[in-house]
């Protein structure tokens, strides 16, 4: 490496990254409901995709499963951000569970559309990865109108009743490009296939894309740092390297760091998934300033302020039994997740 590249380090670090409003309410979900009802406090499933922040709430009394049944009968469950399946709410009041929904709203608003075309009797082309847990509750609204599409290799082996009426929906947490590529190719297939009344992929996984977009042509390594199940932040990646940068890495946490990464790196690019608390970027600046790499530069393709307020039983229950809360989560980034 030359002198001048030395001098050249930086990194660049994407805005928006990391927490969304959805997570944010997942997670304040659980640490509020331990505080109301105490531990133990069960959640279906990881509440958001993130090693770090699972770890931190398990710490404190969250007893993560995979299915209600595994859940005694009459303690308190929280259903992931991801939503689920109208049977597992059945379940649940078999079991005479309490049971608290952290689905994000904008995840409930797929549900809400699946239902509707599929009481218009729509065929529902559902673009998503297959066993996604957001793909699996948002087919269990509608499972005799919904085929499942795994991007656009997938588009070939799609049979529907009607190719007049047909509508795709999506899977919030995709890549905007290839969804795109997908429903070009369907609608050549399916002339009259309708949009989704509104956007499906959310405004948090469009927003770190954008980010990303916006810098990948400049670095030479981009780190993202999320867990390998979280599909926003391996989409990251992947836009990265589809648009410009050199190389590209997805750690959980900053040691994951290799030295064999930077030959002949003078930019760095950084971002974060949305289930990713903002100390864990602070981690990898840390550990990216020791190499070298001090100088942070912010790219800022757009603003964010939207926020969500917490599950209304929770709500009832917080306010009956004096806890504090704020009317609409505000995030901290997860800076009590240490
Ligand atoms: S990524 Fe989007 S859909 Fe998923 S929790 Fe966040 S805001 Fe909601």
């Amino acid at each position: 490496m030359t002198d001048e590249t030395m001098n050249d380090k930086r990194v660049l670090l994407a805005s928006p990254r990391g927490y969304c409003a959805g997570v944010d309410r997942a997670v304040v979900t659980v640490e509020k409901a331990l505080e109301v009802y105490g531990a133990p406090v069960y959640v279906r499933k990881q509440i958001v995709h993130n090693k770090h922040v699972v770890a931190v709430l398990e710490r404190r009394g969250a007893i993560f499963v995979e299915e209600t049944d595994e859940v005694p009968e009459g303690a308190t469950v929280v259903f992931s951000a991801h939503g689920v399946a109208p049977t597992v709410h059945d379940e649940a009041q078999e079991r005479s569970l309490r049971a608290i929904d952290a689905t994000c709203p904008l995840v409930t608003k797929v549900h809400r559309e699946a239902k509707r075309f599929a009481g218009d009797d729509y065929d529902i082309l559902l673009i998503g990865h297959e066993g996604h847990e957001e793909v699996v509750g948002t087919a269990g609204e509608a499972p005799e109108h919904i085929t499942l599409v795994d991007g656009p290799d997938d588009v070939d082996n799609v049979e529907v009743r009607d190719p007049e009426k047909v509508v795709w929906l999506s899977q919030t947490t995709l890549s905007v490009d290839e969804t795109m590529e997908t429903v070009r190719r369907l609608k050549e297939r399916f002339p009259h296939l309708q949009d989704p009344p509104s956007d499906d992929i959310c405004y948090a996984t469009q927003n770190r894309q954008g980010a990303v977009r916006a810098l990948a042509s400049r670095v030479d390594l981009m780190i993202v740092v999320g867990s390998r199940n979280s599909s926003n932040s391996v989409r990251l990646v992947e836009v990265a390297l589809e648009h410009g940068a050199k190389a590209g890495h997805l750690v959980d946490y900053a040691d994951e760091i290799d030295d064999a990464w930077f030959d002949g790196v003078s930019t760095v690019g950084v971002s974060s998934g949305a289930s990713v608390p903002e100390i864990l970027v602070n981690d990898v600046l840390d550990s990216l300033a020791e190499r070298g790499y001090g100088t942070v530069e912010p790219v800022v393709a757009a603003e964010e302020s939207l926020l969500f307020a917490l599950p209304a039983d929770l709500r009832k229950d917080l306010k009956a039994r004096g806890v504090p809360f704020d009317s609409k989560v505000k995030s901290d980034a997860g800076a009590s997740l240490r």
